[in-house]
């Protein structure tokens, strides 16, 4: 566990060389100031096997595991934290295609999300839910061979550019939410789905999110994907894979911050002296660095606890939420270690500080975490 393979040893050094080839620093802050979507890259990076390399071979994957995925997103993410987001989320969803659906629904879409032909989102916040996905009030009513789709999701990745999304929705009469909630998937371009750009965002400003109205929307009801009435604990299941990613973007984003510190103080004079001969600077990179390996080690430990065929909720969540506050810290601290000039869009570390925050936020926030933690830990009280 404490030493990657050589297969994984080769695939880090794989997506370090592409991102070091391929992220140009002026093209990349060229492509968030005109908020664009990097396609070639996107298409370059899914030819090298990058995207979804977790899928079986017969998918066009690579058919391996969420570690060689963490490896990848955390390489790309610290050579440029939107470039590395952008691209390991443009599949989004399609672990659940993968992971719960009928084999007819992987073969239509599966190869297209890996060769780079499509991207895919996930439709499961509404504007009213967020967290709280038990609660939501979008419907997949039966009509004969279709599902008839009514309601509005919010701040949907790769919203009005993906070819299919993954809707959360209200499927059963059921009280229990265990049992009434499923994972549909729905073409994007549907009669009756209107799109609407969510605003403009702190981060992640080459991808777009938007809101997504279904109104009356029409799909086979073969685009159920795993169990009708499972959506909730498969979401669940779903969500552990898409934590550890999150943790694997957030340590990258921590690492390429770090990286930029030590370059920056080592070469930046005060007072006659690198700043690095300073014993507080010393400390101060002393201290991110251990936060960083912290990262590593607990995400690194979360995705082999995935691919090992158990995976553990409750390191995930703990990856998921240490990963990303490392990153914010880390960011932060690189910006302090660079002074005035870590403000400006130049230093690069003002924008992995943007980008950092987004994996607090998403795919469970750092307070749920903490409530699924807790419970676990704690255990039962008589
Ligand atoms: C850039 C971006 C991209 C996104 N992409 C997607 C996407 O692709 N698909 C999708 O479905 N959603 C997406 N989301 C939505 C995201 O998952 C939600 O914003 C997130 O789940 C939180 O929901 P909310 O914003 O409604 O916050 P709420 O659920 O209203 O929570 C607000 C805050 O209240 C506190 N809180 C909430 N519940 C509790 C509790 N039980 N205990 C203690 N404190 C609590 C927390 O501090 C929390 O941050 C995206 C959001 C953003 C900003």
């Amino acid at each position: 566990m404490f030493e990657l393979n050589r297969s994984q040893k080769e695939i880090q050094k794989a997506a370090r060389d592409f991102a070091k080839g391929e992220f140009d620093k002026e093209f990349t802050l060229e492509l968030e100031e005109k908020r664009e979507y990097p396609e070639k890259i996107w298409k370059k990076a899914a030819d090298l096997g990058f995207i979804g390399i977790q899928f079986a071979e017969e998918y066009s994957g690579g058919g391996l595991g969420v570690l060689d995925g963490c490896l990848i997103a955390e390489e790309l993410c610290r050579k440029d934290s939107t470039m590395g987001m952008v691209l390991t989320l443009s599949g989004l969803g399609s672990e659940a295609v993968f992971r719960f659906a009928e084999n007819g629904l992987k073969e239509k879409y599966l190869a297209k999300v890996t060769e780079g032909d499509m991207l895919s989102g996930i439709a499961f916040s509404e504007t009213d839910f967020g967290l709280d996905m038990s609660s939501i009030n979008t419907t997949a009513i039966p009509d004969g061979d279709a599902l008839v789709i009514n309601g509005k999701k919010t701040h949907v990745i790769n919203g009005g550019s993906a070819g299919f999304y993954i809707v959360l929705c209200k499927t059963g009469q059921d009280e229990d939410p265990l049992k009434n909630l499923s994972m549909v998937l729905v073409e994007a371009d549907c009669d009756g789905i209107t799109v609407k750009d969510s605003g403009e965002k702190l981060g992640l400003n080459m991808m777009k999110t938007s809101e997504l109205t279904f109104k009356d929307v029409k799909v086979p009801v073969a685009n159920l994907v795993g169990k009708e009435g499972k959506g909730l604990s498969q979401t669940d299941a779903f969500l552990n894979e898409i934590k550890i990613l999150t943790a694997a973007h957030a340590l990258g984003i921590a690492q390429g911050a770090i990286d930029r510190a030590i370059d920056y103080v080592k070469q930046r004079e005060q007072f006659n002296r690198k700043l690095a001969r300073f014993q507080i600077i010393k400390h101060k990179i002393a201290d991110m660095a251990t936060k960083v390996e912290l990262a590593r080690l607990i995400t690194y430990k979360a995705a082999w606890s995935f691919d090992n065929g158990k995976p553990d909720a409750t390191l995930i969540s703990m990856a998921k939420m240490s990963s990303a506050r490392i990153a914010v810290e880390v960011a932060d601290e690189a910006i302090q270690l660079f002074g005035g000039y870590g403000y400006m869009k130049e230093s690069e570390v003002e924008r992995f500080y943007r980008d950092a925050k987004i994996a607090e936020l998403c795919f469970g926030n750092r307070e749920a975490q903490k409530d699924l933690i807790g419970e676990a830990v704690i255990g039962k009280i008589k």
